[in-house]
């Protein structure tokens, strides 16, 4: 076998066999397949796509790429979920202590921030002392002893995966179907939990911006869970808005800690979905589920899980820190608010430092923004539209953009559309 001939075929839309892609694969994490060769195979994937067979193939082929981690010792149903990543985007700080309160246990491993989309560990990191770094036995003692544990991905967890981000992200071929498809659920399969529930996000700030592409990546991800022979279902959810109304690292925590105080807002919605999927999916009717989800937040059970979480992996002080000045951004016109752009939110907390543009920048987890209006309010010029947390005094680009997100109309908007649908 040889690599040109399996890049001649992808470039005639010729589908691939098992054993082509398994021979890509581990000619990537060998060498021997060259990274040229490879970035010409994965545009030929871009351009031609993969039918479902060589979709699941491709997953299967990254997922023996490396070590997978053990659950058999967890005792009871284990489950895991995963969202394609957005802005405001902190259900995990919910859903996972959710679900360990209930009883079903949350192994979870998580990745950083990816441009203007924010990342679990870093959030986390916005806590002095938080060990993101557990060992797989260690990982595997909290998730028995409390329920739950959010880990960094081993670096043995699929090497091929990350390989081919790396050319992808240089290549322009990071927004292929089957290769995010392929990529998100060999490391999911990798940590093996039995019930893998996705929040795949759609719009704006969203990975794969229209309704139908979004439906599709979904589709694609439950089917090859399930192939895998796990419990899998999708949830398909607006990123046209930031999820939450905190958009930064510390700030996205002290929301998420709002949220399992018992404050309903859209992250509360969404994170209820995800719960009551996940439930299903064990074998609790939905009308049951979604009580669940009430009882475990209002009676305050999930809150104590996510302190006990964060005390197991070594915070001593809950403390957030803040940024050291706050600017209120206020409406110039009277109207209706029709947008709050969340890619350019994202953006623009990622410009003040709050995300990174190369891997090797370090960042600050206090600043971010607070938006206080959503599409569908009314505002009044001069009303505060947004309040920015921040550690400079000149940020007038900052004000224009933040600005700039919020689209106001003089006639009455209607608030977005938050949950799409569901894959199951
Ligand atoms: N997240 C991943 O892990 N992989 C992708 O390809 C895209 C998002």
């Amino acid at each position: 076998m040889n690599i040109i001939d399996i890049i001649e075929k992808k470039k005639k839309a010729i589908s691939l066999n098992r054993a082509e892609i398994d021979f890509f694969i581990k000619g990537i994490v060998s060498g021997q397949v060259k990274d040229y060769q490879a970035s010409a195979l994965l545009m030929a994937i871009c351009i031609n796509g993969m039918d479902k067979e060589e979709t699941f193939y491709l997953t299967d082929s990254i997922l023996n790429s490396g070590d997978k981690v053990d659950l058999k010792g967890i005792k009871g149903i284990t489950a895991d979920k995963h969202s394609t990543g957005g802005v405001g985007d902190s259900t995990t700080f919910v859903v996972a202590p959710a679900l360990a309160a209930y009883g079903i246990k949350c192994a979870k491993m998580s990745g950083r921030g990816l441009g203007f989309t924010g990342g679990t560990l870093d959030k986390l990191e916005s806590f002095d002392g938080i060990d993101i770094n557990l060992t797989p036995a260690r990982f595997i003692k909290q998730v028995n002893e409390i329920g739950i544990a959010v880990t960094g991905q081993s670096a043995s967890l699929c090497p091929a995966d990350k390989i081919l981000y790396a050319l992808r992200d240089v290549t322009g071929t990071v927004d292929s179907l089957p290769l995010i498809a392929s990529s998100i659920m060999s490391k999911k399969l990798a940590v093996g939990a039995d019930i893998i529930v996705l929040d795949v996000k759609t719009g704006d700030g969203s990975l794969m911006g229209s309704y139908n592409r979004s439906f599709e990546l979904a589709q694609a991800m439950v089917e090859i869970g399930k192939a895998a022979g796990k419990k899998a279902a999708a949830v398909i959810t607006s990123m046209d808005e930031p999820l939450d109304s905190y958009i930064g690292n510390s700030l996205e925590i002290k929301g998420a800690i709002e949220t399992l105080e018992g404050e309903r807002n859209l992250l509360f919605e969404v994170s209820k979905k995800l719960f009551a999927l996940t439930l299903e999916l064990a074998g609790v009717s939905g009308d049951e589920a979604e009580k669940a989800f009430y009882k475990v937040i209002d009676d305050g059970f999930a809150l104590k899980k996510f302190y006990e979480m964060l005390k197991a992996q070594g915070v001593k002080d809950f403390t957030l820190k803040e940024a050291e000045r706050k600017t209120v951004v206020e409406a110039d016109v009277d109207g209706y608010v029709s947008k709050v752009a969340a890619r350019k939110l994202g953006l623009t907390v990622m410009r003040m430092g709050g995300g990174r543009t190369v891997a090797t920048d370090t960042i600050d987890h206090t600043v971010g923004i607070k938006i206080l209006k959503r599409a569908g309010d009314k505002v009044i010029k001069g009303e505060p539209l947004a309040i920015i947390y921040h550690n400079k005094k000149e940020i007038d680009e900052v004000i224009k953009d933040t600005k700039e997100a919020f689209n106001i109309d003089s006639d009455k908007t209607q608030p977005n559309k938050l949950i799409y649908g569901v894959v199951k």
